[in-house]
């Protein structure tokens, strides 16, 4: 079966070639599929036998809206969507100044661990298609009805752990006959994993980066982000400064303040130091709590920020949306699979 959605305009092309068609369909099937078609009966201008070749080569299965949650508060917007083989990932809609941007998840589950994140709890189940994750953009945008500017791999999963289809699909939505969404419209957050760092630097140098940090010192992060025993901050800030070098991009951290793991003085300043010689922001997030983990917010939030501020390092205090809904990592396929027994939920 082909998986059409996932192709590149060159192999869509390609692949037409191969089932005797003219090149030129290429590009027509490309243009169809990123408006958010549903099947092939929709191509209206393309002929009816041909409509049904491609079917019976790889039929379209767009993602089902299991669950969809409206913020009151902010308008913010959550999808839980069933995907063909019965699996769940979430998405969400925000409202920004500079545009709506959606988040997506580029894994069912993940494998990364992280001792405070609800989207690890169960692992990982597998990684998501180039397709699956631009099809969280176009039905998103679909069901919205709302234009989507910029795109953040924020939701489900580690986007490094499933890197070579997530380039595959930044690829998709930065074509001119798709969406043509830009790379300086699309953040990618990381939990640190290194050679993904790297690759991206050659491969999307446009991209922004934002990496989750979450403590400064190996010691904490490790007991917090299982990856840190593979790839420790030293090494992190290494890659750091060198994909500074390569791309003159600010990183972005992420900063979850949990109190009293990683909300010391003394981790401000090590932040400080770490980031000497390069344009970072700390972006300071409230931690969500996750019933499942031991770990409560911080209520050092104003004195944590003023630290790094009077040291010379942009520190924001992440706005939250969405606090009415599920809107944060996991919280919604977590709460669906409670509900069906699949974990437990006491
Ligand atoms: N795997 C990637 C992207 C997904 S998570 C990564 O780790 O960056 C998106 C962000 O939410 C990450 O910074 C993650 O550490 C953070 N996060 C996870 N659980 C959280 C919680 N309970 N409270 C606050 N932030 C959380």
């Amino acid at each position: 079966m082909i998986d059409w959605k996932s192709l590149t305009p060159s192999e869509l092309t390609e692949a037409l070639t191969a089932l005797g068609e003219p090149a030129y369909r290429g590009k027509q099937v490309f243009t169809w599929l990123h408006k958010g078609v549903e099947s092939f009966e929709e191509m209206g201008n393309l002929p009816k036998p041909l409509r049904e070749k491609l079917h019976r080569a790889g039929a379209l299965s767009p993602p089902e809206i299991a669950r969809k949650q409206v913020s009151r508060l902010d308008g913010t917007v959550k999808y839980l969507w069933k995907l063909a083989d019965g699996s769940c990932v979430e998405s969400v809609l925000m409202a920004y100044r500079h545009g709506n941007t959606v988040c997506i998840s580029s894994q069912v589950g993940c494998r990364m661990g992280c001792a405070f994140c609800a989207s690890t709890i169960a692992g990982k189940v597998r990684d998501l298609t180039a397709g699956e994750m631009l099809d969280q953009v176009l039905f998103t945008w679909k069901d919205s009805g709302k234009t989507i500017s910029n795109i953040v791999l924020m939701g489900i999963g580690e986007p490094m752990d499933n890197l070579d289809a997530v380039l595959r699909f930044l690829e998709l939505v930065n074509h001119p006959d798709g969406i043509n969404i830009g790379m300086r419209h699309i953040s990618l957050s990381t939990c640190g994993v290194i050679p993904g760092i790297r690759r991206l630097a050659e491969l999307a140098p446009q991209l922004t980066l934002s990496v989750s940090l979450h403590a400064p010192d190996s010691e904490t992060r490790g007991t917090l982000m299982p990856v840190n025993r593979a790839y420790d901050v030293e090494g992190l800030f290494e890659a750091c400064h060198s994909y500074f070098q390569k791309t003159g991009r600010r990183i972005s951290f992420e900063y979850a303040l949990i109190d009293g793991v990683n909300d010391y003085d003394w981790q401000a300043d090590l932040i400080v130091k770490r980031l000497r010689g390069m344009p970072g922001h700390v972006n300071l997030i409230p931690l969500n709590d996750v019933r499942e983990s031991p770990y409560k917010p911080s209520r050092r939030m104003a004195p944590f920020q003023k630290r790094l501020e009077s040291q010379g390092v942009a520190a924001t205090v992440r706005r939250s949306l969405g606090g009415d809904i599920d809107a944060s990592c996991g919280q919604l396929r977590r709460r669906a699979m409670e509900e069906k027994g699949e974990i437990p939920n006491d």
